[in-house]
Parts: C-alpha cells; sequence; structure tokens
C-alpha cells in the first residue's frame, strides 16, 4: 500500500518513514515522486483545516492514500499568533532566526507569569474512497526570554518545554522527538493507518 507524504521535505520523509518503520506493507513517497503535484495554498484558519485541504488535493491528484502535516506555535499573550503563519510571521524572506527575533520582540513587555504557549501539529489522512481522518498533537510551553541552545529548528531556541528547564533547542533530537505535537500526532496515526491496512488499529 503507497502513502504519498505531502511534503517536499526529505527530512519530514525520513522521519515519517522512521517513525513508521514497523509498518513493512506501507511505502511512504513523497510529492518529489509526482511529477506536476500542485502546490496547495494553506489557506485554512486551522492547523486542522490546513493538513486536510493538502491531504485532500495530493489524494486526489495522485490517487493514492494521502497523509499531510500541519504544524505552528500559538502564544497565548499573542492572541495565538503567530498560529498557522508561524512559517511567515513578521512576512516572506525572514529566516527562522529573524522570527523568533521578531517573537521575543513582542514578548518583551509580558511578564514571566504570562508567557504561556504551545507547538501544535495537525496530521490529516485522506483515502481514495472518501474516508477522511485526523489527528492533533500538543506540546504545552513557555516563551523564554532569550534564545537558547543550537539544535532543532524553527522556534525551538525560544520555547521552553513544560516540566524541564530546556528549550527545544537543547534537547537532542531523540528527547525532542519522544515528547513533541508532531511526535505525539504521529504516533495517534500510526493507529489510523493500521487500520487502512489491516482493517484494525491493534
Ligand atoms: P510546517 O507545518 O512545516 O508548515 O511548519 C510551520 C512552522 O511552524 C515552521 O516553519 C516553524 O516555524 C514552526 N514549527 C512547527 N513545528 C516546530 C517545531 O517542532 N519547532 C520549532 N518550530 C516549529
Amino acid at each position: 500500500m503507497i502513502v504519498v507524504v505531502a511534503s517536499r521535505n526529505e527530512n519530514k520523509i525520513r522521519e515519517i518513514r522512521n517513525k513508521y518503520s514497523k509498518l513493512e506493507d506501507m511505502e511512504f513517497l513523497g510529492i518529489g515522486d509526482f511529477p506536476g503535484c500542485p502546490e496547495v495554498d494553506e489557506t485554512g484558519s486551522t492547523f486542522s483545516e490546513n493538513a486536510l485541504l493538502k491531504a485532500r488535493e495530493i489524494c486526489s491528484f495522485t490517487g493514492e492514500i494521502s497523509l499531510a502535516d500541519d504544524s505552528g506555535l500559538v502564544v497565548d499573550a499573542l492572541n495565538g499568533e503567530p498560529g498557522v503563519f508561524s512559517a511567515r510571521f513578521g512576512g516572506e524572506g525572514l529566516s527562522d532566526h529573524d522570527r523568533t527575533d521578531l517573537l521575543l520582540e513582542r514578548m518583551s513587555s509580558v511578564p514571566a507569569g504570562g508567557r504561556s504557549a504551545r507547538f501544535k501539529c495537525s496530521i490529516a489522512i485522506v483515502h481514495p474512497d472518501g474516508r477522511e481522518y485526523s489527528t492533533e498533537g500538543i506540546c504545552e510551553g513557555l516563551i523564554s526570554f532569550e534564545k537558547k541552545g543550537t539544535k532543532g529548528f524553527g522556534y525551538d531556541p525560544v520555547f521552553v518545554v513544560n516540566g524541564t528547564e530546556l528549550t527545544m533547542a537543547e534537547m537532542d533530537m531523540d528527547q525532542k522527538n519522544r515528547i513533541s505535537h508532531r511526535a505525539e500526532a504521529l504516533k495517534k496515526a500510526e493507529s489510523i493507518l493500521k487500520e487502512l491496512l489491516y482493517g484494525n488499529r491493534n
């Protein structure tokens, strides 16, 4: 059974293959394996809408089961920003580094007690027969006052994971992959893939 991951990011596709390595009867391809695959505009107002938009369009183009994800950072003191605009916060052309600087600047007057935030990830799976599924993972934390750590990507250097003193950029990949929003959403999605493969979730 083929599953098309709605991404051109080889790291993401490798991570998913790795995570689901026990699902030996499933072959995970990327949209790079389907020439002419459309770019899907992320016009939804929630992570799950965006993930579903991508999975539906890639499923309809390829005729195969499609899996898509959408994720980002939700900051309470900024009324949920950057949210679905996490990758575009501050406009096009900014680097991850610029975006975290902008976030720290916007949070500069927010005291320690008001800096709660969470990473969210939604995964959508769409089957050509019309079945649609989605899962969500959340990782709760706080926005720090300064950047710490050099691992990871995106907002990792300013996100202190609840129950630890560490930013996500100070965690090694194994540790992050045990607690992250994406890990939780992918774990839930595994049962759905098993149901599609074997007819039950075990
Ligand atoms: P996308 O889901 O690949 O479109 O990513 C959305 C954006 O959210 C990324 O560009 C990052 O800015 C941010 N983001 C999502 N997940 C993470 C994470 O695990 N660490 C840091 N930033 C993240």
